[in-house]
């Protein structure tokens, strides 16, 4: 069988090639920051990762993480509940509630595994789950897994979230679920007129805070800082694989009878491995610098507003943010891919992004600013941004 099932996949990528959706890995060779040097030897100044902190190769969090290789060996081999709950797994939960203001944590391998077991165990064909349309695809997924009724509102768009919500009067339970941040646009979920949505229909909430923590609200707490919801919404996830040092981690944190639950009920929670002590340590390490000073989430805020606005004078298109990502709207895809391209030549480093990853016609570069980012770094992106815009007629 293999034979027409090999000619049948090679059909499929030569489909993808000739779409020009194909996606290549390229490859780095030092380690995750403001400047990467390639495989080819050149070094660039990175735009693109989600090392919003510039925690990602933090010398604390290395030495944190190397300390407990020693204290608490390599792995666990066990998921948490037959033997893979060490000291650490449960003080990092506890330093994640303590972050967010909630009860309880519970810890996944991944934020994906977070949003894809979270539904299920909590939510039957009785219930409803009204989710944004321009939610992340684990999310997408893990409602899937659940029999809710599914709703569906346009991204942000509190008119059709209330008819949603009027809609879903018929079932038991429902569950209003939004990113905190979305990633192609960078806009925040308008959480304060969510929840008042949710009084008034007599709903639950549940934020992704994965592009939002440690970055949006004053202190980097979140969209719930932001909206000033601290303990007020049911159910929070999120991922350490972005601000909170980019390794890999993610968790649900929220009311303790949810979690409780969890526990008992979520797939991926109880058929997958524990992370590793040195990913545990390192995020108490991490949790606790968050405890201390807020100066690198100052920076990022800082580091933004800078870029946005030089950008802005210099007469490029940027979409509104409420977070660190900055959308240069370009509209035309094959220009997005050029303009990126040649940036790539001046240094830079950037993804240009277009159909079907954002809508037709809206072709953009998406570029993330970090804490680590210097501000002659923020300037020599911004030179070739305008070198390279003026080039392409963009500016
Ligand atoms: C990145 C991201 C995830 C996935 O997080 P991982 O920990 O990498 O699996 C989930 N939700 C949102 C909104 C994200 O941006």
């Amino acid at each position: 069988m293999y034979q027409n099932f090999k000619s049948h996949l090679e059909n499929e990528i030569s489909n993808i090639r000739e779409a020009g959706l194909f996606k290549n890995e390229r490859i780095i060779v030092s380690p995750q920051g403001s400047v990467i040097r390639l495989a080819n030897g050149k070094e660039v100044l990175n735009f693109c990762a989600n090392n919003y902190l510039g925690l990602s190769n933090n010398s604390d969090l290395v030495q944190a993480a190397k300390d407990a290789l020693d204290t608490h060996g390599y792995g666990v081999s066990s998921v948490r509940f037959i033997c893979g709950t060490q000291d650490l797994h449960k003080q990092l939960e506890a330093s994640i509630a303590r972050f967010f203001g909630t009860e309880d944590t519970i810890l996944y391998a991944a934020c994906f595994d977070a949003n894809g077991g979270v539904f299920e165990p909590l939510l039957t064909e009785d219930d409803a789950i009204i989710s944004d349309s321009l939610n992340h695809a684990s999310i997408i997924d893990g409602v899937r897994l659940c029999k809710a009724q599914r709703y569906r509102y346009g991204n942000a768009d509190m008119e059709d979230l209330e008819n949603q919500l009027k809609a879903a009067q018929a079932q038991r339970f429902r569950l209003i679920v939004t990113d905190g941040v979305f990633s192609m646009d960078g806009n925040v979920a308008p959480l304060d007129k969510i929840y008042h949505l949710s009084e008034k229909y007599n709903a639950m909430i549940m934020v992704d805070e994965s592009h939002s923590a440690g970055v949006v609200g004053e202190t980097g707490r979140g969209v719930t800082e932001l909206y000033h919801l601290r303990g007020k919404i049911e159910i929070i996830t999120g991922t350490l694989g972005k601000a909170f040092g980019g390794a890999i981690g993610g968790f649900t944190t929220g009311k303790k009878e949810i979690i409780d639950l969890l526990r008992q009920r979520s797939r991926p929670y109880l058929f997958s491995n524990s992370i590793p002590p040195m990913v545990a340590a390192a995020g108490i390490k991490l949790f606790a610098m968050m405890d201390e000073t807020n100066e690198l989430q100052e920076k990022l805020h800082t580091n933004t507003a800078y870029f946005v606005k030089r950008m802005k004078a210099a007469g490029f298109d940027i979409k509104p943010t409420e977070s660190a990502i900055c959308a240069l709207m370009l509209y035309d895809a094959k220009l997005s891919q050029d303009m990126a391209a040649m940036l790539l030549e001046e240094g830079i480093y950037v993804i240009g992004f277009y159909y079907p990853v954002v809508p037709k016609d809206l072709a953009r570069i998406r570029i993330q600013i970090s804490a680590a980012h210097q501000s002659e770094q923020l300037d020599k992106a911004i030179e070739a941004f305008m070198k390279v815009g003026k080039e392409l007629n963009v500016i």
